[in-house]
């Protein structure tokens, strides 16, 4: 099985990966997480990428779509793979179903968590204020929801077209989410 948590930055894609990742196995596959790690590696890549993240702007395809190429070959046995934060753009889709295709293997489900702008809002401020991170403060928010609207939500009908899109209502605590999001992938 390998799906895609979409939605907005601070959604609650992470958290819900990290969820299915200890319940099913499932390998998160987070280019936030990868970049973020760069960075803290100090490497070529990490100081490259790091002005554009604080910006909250993309960084560019070809790199994450080569972070995402390597992880996949890292984890060449593992039983499912959870896409978090990635695909971005519509290009960065139509490389992951030709990765994957080499693998012979395919998207299964797209869940799209549901949150309206104002929960979005709550839950970057307090994230903002617990963890400190610089692309969370409320002007590089604004970009990462506006590259959001703008690269990434036409990503939406790219994977309804696919059949592949399952919503599901974001906006409750992390248990009844976690509850939905089985439901939806058990049917
Ligand atoms: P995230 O933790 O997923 O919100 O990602 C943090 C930042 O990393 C984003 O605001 C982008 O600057 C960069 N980033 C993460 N994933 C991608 C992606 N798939 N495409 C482009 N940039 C990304």
């Amino acid at each position: 099985m390998n799906l895609v948590l979409f939605g907005p930055p601070a959604a609650g894609k992470g958290t819900q990966a990290k969820r299915l990742t200890a319940e099913r196995g499932y390998v998160q596959l987070s280019t936030g997480d990868m970049l973020r790690a760069a960075r803290k590696s100090g490497s070529e890549l990490g100081q490259r990428v790091a002005a554009i993240m604080d910006a909250g702007n993309l960084v560019s395809d070809e790199i994450v779509i080569a972070l995402i190429e390597e992880a996949l070959a890292a984890n060449s046995r593992a039983p499912g793979f959870i896409f978090d934060g990635f695909p971005r753009t519509v290009a960065q889709a139509e490389a992951l179903d030709a990765m994957l295709g080499r693998h012979g293997q395919q998207i299964d489900c797209v869940i799209r968590l549901e949150v309206d702008s104002q929960k979005l809002m709550d839950r970057v401020a307090k994230r903002f204020a617990e963890e400190g991170r610089a692309d969370d403060n409320p002007d590089a928010y604004k970009v990462r929801l506006d590259a959001y609207i703008a690269q990434t939500a036409p990503l939406l009908p790219y994977y309804e077209r696919q059949g592949k899109l399952v919503g599901v209502d974001g906006m409750s605590d992390v248990e009844t989410v976690a509850r939905a999001i089985a439901a939806a992938l058990d049917v």
